[in-house]
This record gives C-alpha cells, sequence and structure tokens, in this order.
C-alpha cells in the first residue's frame, strides 16, 4: 500500500500560453489589448506597503459596493472572487450538491468539467448542434444544475435571450449558473433576471472587458439568500481571497464608466473590421459577440495555419478536441495586431 492510492487524482485544465518572449503577437487567451483605466497605475503608485502588513477586509467592501454602484443593484446581491474562476469554483462546489448530473454544452469552457470531476459531482455534457448553437430543450429535463456561458466560449456565439430565460425558468429546483466573461462586447446580460429568479447566479469577469487578467478579479450576481450560501462556502474555505490592491484597483477601474466604454467601442470596432477580411481569406465563422473569433479555413487545416501562425510569432488558440480541432480561436487585439495577424494569413494561405 503506498500514499499514492489516497491521492485525489486529476486531470487539470490547461490554460492558455503566457509565453516569455517578447514581440510576440498574443491573441491566445482573450487579454485585452489596452491597459487599464488610468486611474489603475496612478493608485499604485501612490499604494502604502506597510499596509501590506495587514489582512485585507474579509468583506471586500470596497469593491463590492464599487460593482454595486455601477450595476444599480443592492451589495447583498454581490460576491467577489479571486477571478471568475474562483467564483465559478465556489459556485459548483455550493450549488452542485445533488445526485443528479448537472448539464452543460460538450463546447464550452474547459474548467466545467474539470471542476465537476475534481468536486466529485456528476456532469453531463450535451452536444451542441451543428452550428454550435444550444437547443433549448435539452435542458428541459431532470438534472442537478446548469452552467450556460452566454456568449458561449469558445465558439463566441450569443444565445437568444428569452431561450435562456426559459431554460432559468424551467429549472427552478436547481440553480442555473451563467458565465458571462463576454458579455460586454455586445452580449446581453440576463442580470435583471436575478430579481425575478432566484435559482441565477450571473458571473461576470475584471480579466476581459476590464483589462485585468492578472489582477485575478471576477464576481456574480444572485439573489441575497444565494449570496449568502455562496459566501457561507467561501469562508469555510479561506477568508481572504481577495488581496489590497485587487480590492482598491478592481473598484477604481469600474469607477471610470467612460473609459470602459471607450475600450469595449474600440474592440468591437476592431473586430467587425476583421470579420469580412477573414471572409475574404476564406474562414469560416459564426456571428461572435465576444472579444474572439472562432474560424476555420474552408481549405488550409486549422493545424497547419496554427504553427505557421507561430513561427511568424503570432500565437493563436487552438484545441485537439473531437469537433472543434479544425478550428482556430483567435483574440481581437489592437488594429496595429490584427493588421499583422492579416498580412500573416495572406502569407500562409497565398492569397
Ligand atoms: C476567461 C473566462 C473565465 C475566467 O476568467 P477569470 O475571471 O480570468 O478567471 C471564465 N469563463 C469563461 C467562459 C472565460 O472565457
Amino acid at each position: 500500500m503506498s500514499w499514492e492510492e489516497n491521492v485525489r487524482k486529476v486531470v487539470p485544465y490547461t490554460p492558455g500560453e503566457q509565453p516569455k518572449i517578447k514581440n510576440i503577437i498574443k491573441l491566445n487567451t482573450n487579454e485585452n489589448p489596452y491597459p487599464p483605466a488610468p486611474a489603475v497605475a496612478a493608485a499604485l503608485k501612490e499604494m502604502d506597503v506597510d499596509d501590506f502588513r495587514k489582512y485585507p477586509d474579509p468583506t471586500c467592501s470596497r469593491l463590492v459596493d464599487a460593482i454595486a454602484d455601477f450595476y444599480k443593484v443592492d451589495k447583498s446581491k454581490v460576491f467577489v472572487g479571486v477571478g471568475s474562476d474562483d467564483v465559478l469554483a465556489m459556485a459548483f462546489l455550493t450549488f452542485f450538491n445533488s445526485d443528479k448530473p448537472v448539464l452543460f454544452p460538450d463546447i464550452t469552457y474547459s474548467f466545467y468539467d474539470v471542476w465537476a470531476k475534481l468536486f466529485g459531482i456528476p456532469f453531463e455534457q450535451l452536444p451542441l448542434k451543428d452550428d454550435f448553437t444550444i437547443e433549448p430543450s435539452d435542458y428541459y429535463r431532470e438534472n442537478g444544475g446548469i452552467v450556460i456561458a452566454n456568449p458561449n466560449a469558445p465558439t463566441g456565439i450569443e444565445m437568444d435571450a428569452n431561450a435562456l430565460e426559459e431554460i432559468i425558468k424551467r429549472n427552478s429546483d436547481v440553480v442555473v449558473i451563467v458565465d458571462e466573461a463576454y458579455v460586454d462586447f455586445g452580449g446581453k446580460s440576463v442580470l435583471p433576471l436575478i430579481d425575478k429568479y432566484d435559482n441565477l447566479l450571473v458571473v461576470q469577469t475584471f480579466s476581459k472587458s476590464r483589462s485585468m487578467a492578472g489582477m485575478r478579479i471576477g464576481y456574480a450576481f444572485g439573489c441575497e439568500k444565494l449570496i449568502k450560501y455562496l459566501s457561507d462556502v467561501k469562508f469555510s474555505f479561506n477568508s481572504y481571497t481577495m488581496n489590497k490592491p485587487s480590492l482598491e484597483l478592481g473598484a477604481l477601474a469600474i469607477e471610470d464608466e467612460e473609459y470602459f466604454n471607450e475600450t469595449r467601442d474600440k474592440i468591437i470596432a476592431t473586430r467587425e473590421r476583421v470579420k469580412p477580411l477573414l471572409k475574404e481569406l476564406g474562414f469560416e465563422f459564426a456571428d461572435s459577440k465576444t472579444n474572439f473569433i472562432f474560424a476555420k479555413h474552408s481549405e488550409k487545416s486549422g493545424k497547419e495555419i496554427f504553427t505557421a501562425l507561430r513561427e511568424r510569432g503570432i500565437i493563436v488558440r487552438r484545441w485537439d478536441a473531437p469537433r472543434i480541432s479544425e478550428y482556430l480561436r483567435i483574440s481581437i487585439g489592437t488594429d496595429e495586431e490584427m493588421d499583422k495577424l492579416i498580412a500573416a494569413l495572406k502569407e500562409i494561405l497565398e492569397r
């Protein structure tokens, strides 16, 4: 008998690569190409390091209040965590405690099945249709909970708001998590529905639309009771999830609405400009409401294009997974970065 027999063995999530080389065009993890709001840099310079001796505020009130103000919801309906990955993991642990399977699509954020396995939660991955859209009626059945990323990742496709509401409504006996990591880039949030459905948890993040992936800030909205249950689990796990800089800098970022709108609009404009250029080069993709485009070439293999781009210092994301191995997920960078991408693709595809 070895100690290894009693080890909890897991197959971890594989995050996108963070290459150490400079001068690379990094379009592989959907980071924002623009810096965080100006107040963030200014406050960081002024930060009093002596303050780090003390523990941070366990209630995270500075950040919770700023989020509550921005979204005009009561602070009792806001939860924050170390990126939405932390928020989602806590939510899985809190709300998915049934013998029935939790449901989510076969093609979606690839962390969901990792958490389910880690926590021993039964789950079923329901196949997306051939066009990568969700069939709502697949979710009208007994289950232990539902997770839907909307817009979905890595497809970029947004689900119809009424169809999503119908899923939430028909599953009032379980918690429905809607992961809105990309909703700011043109999607419609279900946040207003938290007052109508007490089983709805809406999760968002600072990592994409607020340019702060490196600070690790995520948040969620739900009815007061739902948030209370989530907090109880958080406080049974780690009282101090959020560090002092994250609380302050996150609050400052969310307070600058003008900068947020400006950078988001720039990314949307770049995405819309790039769509026809990719089409001209022979790429096929569903309409994206996110800061990435999930595209497949009509002739050349995904793997070949991926490798050829890499050789030219451009990194995109690709999965060796069923149904999507021909696809490349291309994050929207600056206009200049996207022009270089298009030029490289022209060369690779000899067009
Ligand atoms: C990026 C992403 C997350 C995680 O974001 P963090 O807040 O950086 O942890 C969650 N869900 C989806 C669908 C994402 O794409």
